[in-house]
C-alpha cells in the first residue's frame, strides 16, 4: 500500500468509522473545506461500503481524501493503517466509530456488553496509544472523542452504552491535563440524539429480539414505555449528522477549543441538574418522573423544552450553526 501523504500545509486528519452516519459527514465536510486545509484519511472497517462516501466526497475523493481499512478492536489493523500514514503523521485524530446497545441488563449477553466496550472504549484507547507518541514528540496535536450526553447522563435500558461513554469520559478527563503540557489538545463532542443508522439499527434490534432472562414488567417498561418515549425524543430533539459535523469542524477550527462540547442545547439544563445536586438523587428522581409519571405526555414536555431552551443556555453548547 502506498504511503497517504497530505500536500504542504495541510492538517492531516484520520477519522474512524466513516463508512456511514456522523463520521462519514465530518469527513467530507473537512475534505470539501473551501480552503482546503485539511487532509481527510477517511477509514471503515470494511472497505466494501466505501461507495456512500466515496459519492458524497465526489471531487475531493483521491485528492484530499484518502481511504483506509481500520477496526478499532484490531490491534492489528490499528498499527496497519498508522503505517501506512507518511512518517504516522497525525495532526487531528476524530474518534468516531461507536455501537449502541440498549435492552434490560438480565437479558444482554455479556459478550455483547463486552463488544461494546471493545468498541466504545478500548477501541478509542487503542487509537490514542498509536497516535499520541508521535503528537507528544511535536508537541502539537488535538484528539477528538465522540462521546454522548449519554456520557454525562445515563438513561434508562441504556445502562451499558452510556457506562462505555461515561468510562470514555473519566479517562479523557484524566489525560487531558497531561496533554496540555505537551501542548495537545483534547475535545469531547457530546451529542444528544441524532438520526443515523444508529437510530435505526435500535428500533430493528429491538424488534427482532425476545429479551430472555427479562421478567414481564421489565419487558413491559422496555417495550411500552422506554421505547415510545425515545422515539418521541429522537423525533423532537433529534440533530442530523451535519448538524454534528459542523459542531465538530468548529471545535478544530477554534482558537481554544473547550474540553466538553454538548452540541443539543437541550441536554444542558439535565447536565445542570446533575451537577446540583451531587447526591444524585435529583436527576434520578427527574428522570424517573419524566418517564413513569409524564409519559403520555412526553413529546409536549419536550416540544415545550425545545422553545424555552434560552439564549444562555444555547450559548452553553457548540452550535451547528
Ligand atoms: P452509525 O451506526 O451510523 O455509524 C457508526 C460507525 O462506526 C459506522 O461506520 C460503523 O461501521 C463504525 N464502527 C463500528 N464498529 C467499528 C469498529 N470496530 N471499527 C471501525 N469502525 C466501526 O452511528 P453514528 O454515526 O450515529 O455514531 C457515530 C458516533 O456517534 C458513535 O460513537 C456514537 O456512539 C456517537 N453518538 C451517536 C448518537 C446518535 O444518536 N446517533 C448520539 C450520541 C453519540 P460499520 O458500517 O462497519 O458498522
Amino acid at each position: 500500500m502506498q504511503d497517504v501523504m497530505a500536500a504542504a500545509g495541510q492538517k492531516v486528519v484520520l477519522i474512524t468509522g466513516c463508512s456511514t452516519g456522523i463520521g462519514l459527514k465530518i469527513a467530507v465536510l473537512l475534505a470539501k473545506d473551501e480552503k482546503q486545509r485539511y487532509h481527510v484519511i477517511a477509514t471503515m472497517r470494511d472497505l466494501k461500503k466505501k461507495d456512500k462516501l466515496v459519492e458524497a466526497a465526489g471531487d475531493a475523493y483521491d485528492k484530499t481524501l484518502s481511504l483506509l481499512p481500520l477496526d478499532v478492536c484490531s490491534d492489528e489493523s490499528v498499527k496497519q493503517c498508522l503505517n501506512s500514514v507518511k512518517g504516522r503523521h497525525i495532526d487531528v485524530l476524530i474518534n468516531n466509530a461507536g455501537i449502541g446497545l440498549v435492552g434490560p441488563v438480565e437479558s444482554i449477553s455479556m459478550e455483547d456488553m463486552k463488544k461494546v466496550f471493545e468498541t466504545n472504549f478500548f477501541g478509542v484507547i487503542r487509537m490514542i496509544k498509536e497516535v499520541m507518541p508521535d503528537m507528544k514528540r511535536r508537541r502539537s496535536g488535538h484528539i477528538i472523542v465522540m462521546s454522548s450526553a449519554m456520557g454525562l447522563q445515563g438513561v434508562i435500558f441504556n445502562d451499558v452504552y452510556a457506562a462505555s461513554k461515561f468510562a470514555m469520559e473519566g479517562f479523557c478527563e484524566s489525560l487531558a491535563v497531561q496533554l496540555l503540557k505537551f501542548n495537545i489538545t483534547l475535545s469531547m463532542i457530546e451529542p444528544g440524539p441524532v438520526h443515523t443508522e444508529f437510530e435505526m439499527k435500535m428500533i430493528e434490534d429491538v424488534s427482532q429480539k425476545e429479551y430472555p432472562g427479562a421478567d414481564p414488567d421489565t419487558i413491559h417498561y422496555f417495550k411500552n414505555v422506554y421505547l415510545p418515549s425515545s422515539v418521541d425524543v429522537f423525533q423532537t430533539l433529534g440533530q442530523s449528522p451535519d448538524d454534528i459535523a459542523k459542531c465538530t469542524k468548529k471545535v478544530i477550527e477554534a482558537s481554544s477549543p473547550r474540553f466538553r462540547n454538548l452540541t443539543n442545547p437541550l441536554y444542558t439544563p439535565i447536565v445542570a441538574l446533575k451537577m446540583a445536586d451531587e447526591t444524585g438523587g435529583l436527576s434520578v428522581r427527574a428522570f424517573y418522573h419524566m418517564l413513569f409519571n409524564l409519559g403520555g405526555l412526553m413529546h409536549i414536555s419536550m416540544t415545550a423544552l425545545k422553545y424555552l431552551t434560552c439564549g444562555c443556555l444555547r450559548s452553553r453548547t457548540i452550535s451547528p450553526n
